[in-house]
């Protein structure tokens, strides 16, 4: 027993070491024919470990490349998501090309923002302007009867390669696709926060995914159809967002379309808090102050922007948090103090030393900086009516 886990623990890491070389000679490589005989190698090995159930592998040649080889290191993620989110597959014997796709949402609300069973006419609705705005003729597509928190989404390659599996076969059989909301995890609540619809697209191989590829369409056609497919989808998913205030992105492959949202995510919530405070105790922007400071644990790791009363350098009322997602510290700091102005917050306070990663103890909400330069609690103002924030401890 004890020999055999030994022997399939020293083949996974003869496996995560096949992988690394190979990520490394693709960095490498100079030519596209050379690339794409690399990427064929490394495309097989990650479907085989997918398939297996082996994603492990994958993460430790990352791990790896990670601390050896930048480049070597975004090949590799790059093919890694692809082969998750993608597949070839067989239909009537013709070989077809299927992707996931997730549309995200941007919401917000003083509410619980919801994560809940689509019904069959909203999966249908939301299917009919996926089929008119954006799929080629001849796909096939099939929806998640869904809307998901990025905590219930599928979260290693090997999740996300089940989930597009299983998806992808329901649209090339032309079946409903139905989830156990049981199974899913309950999401963190947040006032803003993102939301995704799965999807899947089928199409016969070589030939077009999305109707501005086909030949004969003009390639711009593209920006028209997003848009119409984003307000369309807006209305249909409208009776579901009750009480929210919502955005429909454009839709894209499954990994692409979470790190987009997770960036359209920042400024959203800075709008969001911005609208809470005036809804919620008729604080304008005009009386508002934001204090913003790089909160890190070793290395800085967030940027976290407090919102309180002008005037008010103690306390703060509403919070968020800013991740750098590969951004530079100053880039970030920049782009908050726009995106404050722009809300008409043209109080802001930038704190030059760093905070320590803090969160209260008892309900683990992130504490945010306040101008006289402590990282503070949110608290309802002083002298608001209603209370609905105010922590309980
Ligand atoms: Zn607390």
């Amino acid at each position: 027993m004890r020999r055999n886990r030994f022997v399939s623990r020293a083949r996974q890491g003869a496996d995560a070491d096949t992988l690394t070389k190979l990520a490394r000679r693709l960095s490498e490589s100079s030519s596209r024919i050379e690339d794409r005989l690399w990427e064929r190698r490394l495309s097989e090995l990650l479907y085989d470990r997918l398939a297996r159930g082996f994603d492990a592998d994958i993460d430790s040649a990352l791990d790896e490349l990670a601390k050896i080889n930048a480049r070597a290191y975004d090949d590799l993620a790059d093919l890694a998501e692809s082969c998750a989110e993608s597949l070839t597959l067989s239909i009537e014997d013709k070989s077809h090309d299927a992707l996931l796709l997730a549309i995200p949402l941007l919401a917000w609300s003083r509410y619980k923002l919801p994560t809940s069973t689509l019904s069959s006419a909203l999966v249908d609705a939301i299917g009919a302007q996926m089929a008119g705005h954006l799929a080629a003729r001849g796909t096939r597509l099939a929806i998640a009867d869904h809307l998901y928190s990025i905590d219930q989404l599928p979260e290693s390659f090997g999740e996300v390669y089940e989930v597009a599996g299983r998806l992808i076969a329901a649209a090339a059989e032309g079946k409903r696709f139905k989830v156990d909301p049981k199974s899913l995890r309950e999401p963190v609540a947040m006032l803003a926060d993102t939301r995704y619809l799965l999807a899947a697209i089928v199409a016969p191989q070589g030939q077009a995914l999305f109707h501005w590829q086909e030949t004969g369409v003009d390639p711009d056609a593209k920006i028209g159809a997003l848009t119409a497919f984003r307000e369309q989808a807006a209305n249909a998913l409208q009776p579901l967002m009750t009480g929210c205030r919502f955005r429909v992105l454009s839709p894209n492959a499954f990994h692409a379309a979470l790190r987009q949202a997770d960036r359209d995510l920042r400024e959203f919530s800075l709008e969001a808090a911005s609208a809470y405070l005036k809804l919620t105790f008729g604080l304008a922007p005009s009386q508002l102050q934001g204090t913003i400071a790089a909160f890190e644990d070793k290395r800085v790791e967030e940027i976290r922007v407090g919102i309180g009363k002008a005037g008010d350098d103690d306390s703060v009322v509403e919070g968020v948090v800013w991740p750098l997602l590969g951004d530079e510290e100053d880039k970030a700091v920049e782009d908050i103090e726009a995106a404050l102005r722009a809300l008409g917050i043209t109080r802001v306070v930038t704190h030059a030393h760093r905070f320590p990663m803090e969160y209260c103890d008892d309900c683990g909400a992130p504490m945010f900086p306040n101008p006289a330069g402590h990282a503070v609690h949110t608290e309802p103002p002083q002298d608001a009516d209603e209370q609905p924030a105010a922590p309980l401890h």
